[in-house]
């Protein structure tokens, strides 16, 4: 893991020199005190400063939310850094994606659109890559705080590195995507309990166009599995559905989505091995939108979040010359979630 952490995306700073992306003003900050440095004079000049919060792999739903802060801020620094507090044992910490050419490409690209329009208050200034050892400099966490289940586990790695990351940048904004709705809740949250000076933006989910939640993590699914993917969101917005007819019930909205999801594994485990896609429903929830708290009931006054996550088993007969995915096509969690909107 810790030759993973130290390895450093792109070219190292030429000369010694600011060390820029190509063809483009922005900086590419590596260190606490350097981003210090570059923050220093927009507080005194009074410049807003957003910070975009991601761990690379750049797709649509990240250049959503960097546009969204560009509208709002005089200064947009995102941060690509892939926060190993935040994979369990068993996840998938050794092949995430790490694709810092293409993160930079994009990012020039969506420099230059956002420099052609004018309805933006700013751009992007920069991005901050930092390494473990400049993120945890007394050690990083042990392996015994990476042994618990998962999710604890997972948003105390979210919670820690935001808190660093919100202390180094300072931002007067910070935009976080609907998709990880319960990392917006904890984060909320954080923000809440240590009376941090700053706004939590949500922005909503970007989606492909059969509806799947793009991610970072969909480059592992191959063709087979991705054509299976929507389900998940197809489960959700059976059970969308069902609340807007008037169910409030949780059997009653949430035996929509599972009815869906039955149907649908029925139907691939009807398929021959080289043809079928396996799935398992790790759950489907349906969740009080401030707390998270599962409801028995939907208060139509309040609404609710309808959340599920599906794990995408790894094909169990490839076809010859079949394209699994990156890393060989290993199982991949999917997560997606809906808001139920108050119906009165
Ligand atoms: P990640 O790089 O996966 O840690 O995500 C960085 C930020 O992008 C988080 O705030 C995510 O919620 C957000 N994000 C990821 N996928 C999407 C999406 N499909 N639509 C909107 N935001 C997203």
């Amino acid at each position: 893991m810790a030759s993973h952490c130290s390895s450093r995306p792109g070219p190292s700073s030429p000369g010694g020199g600011l060390e820029k992306l190509p063809s483009s003003s922005i900086r590419v900050l590596r260190s606490v005190e350097s981003l210090r440095r570059w923050r220093r004079p927009h507080l005194l000049d009074r410049r807003s400063v957003a910070l975009v919060p991601t761990m690379g792999a750049l797709h649509e739903g990240h250049l959503s939310l960097i546009r969204a802060a560009a509208r709002e801020n005089h200064h947009v620094v995102v941060s690509i850094y892939v926060n190993p507090a935040q994979f369990g044992v068993r996840e998938d910490l050794s092949s995430y994606p790490v694709t810092w050419d293409a993160d930079a490409a994009a990012l020039v690209k969506l420099d230059r659109e956002l420099a052609d329009d004018g309805q933006n208050l700013g751009r992007i200034s920069a991005v901050f890559a930092p390494t473990t050892a400049e993120m945890y400099p007394g050690g990083f966490p042990g392996q015994e705080v990476l042994e618990g289940r998962s999710r604890p586990t997972f948003f105390r790695g979210v919670a820690t590195v935001c808190m660093k990351l919100f202390n180094i940048v300072q931002p007067e904004r910070v935009y976080f995507g609907q998709k990880d709705v319960q990392q917006t809740v904890v984060i909320k949250r954080l923000v809440r309990d240590f009376m941090l000076p700053i706004e939590v933006v949500v922005g909503p989910t970007a989606r492909a166009e059969d509806g799947l939640a793009l991610s970072s993590r969909n480059v592992y699914l191959g063709g087979r599995r991705r054509g299976v993917a929507t389900v998940l969101y197809r489960a959700l917005q059976a059970a969308e559905e069902a609340y807007k007819s008037g169910a409030r019930d949780r059997g009653a909205v949430l035996g929509a989505a599972e009815k869906l999801l039955g149907e649908a594994l029925s139907e691939q485990t009807a398929l021959a091995p080289e043809r079928r896609v396996r799935f398992e429903v790790d759950y489907v929830s349906l969740a009080d939108p401030d707390t998270m708290e599962e409801l028995p009931v939907v208060d139509p006054a309040k609404g609710g979040i309808l959340s599920g996550a599906v794990k995408m088993l790894p094909v169990e007969v490839p076809r010859d010359g079949e394209d699994l995915g990156h890393s060989g096509g290993p199982a991949v969690r999917l997560i997606d979630n809906i808001i139920l909107q108050p119906a009165e």
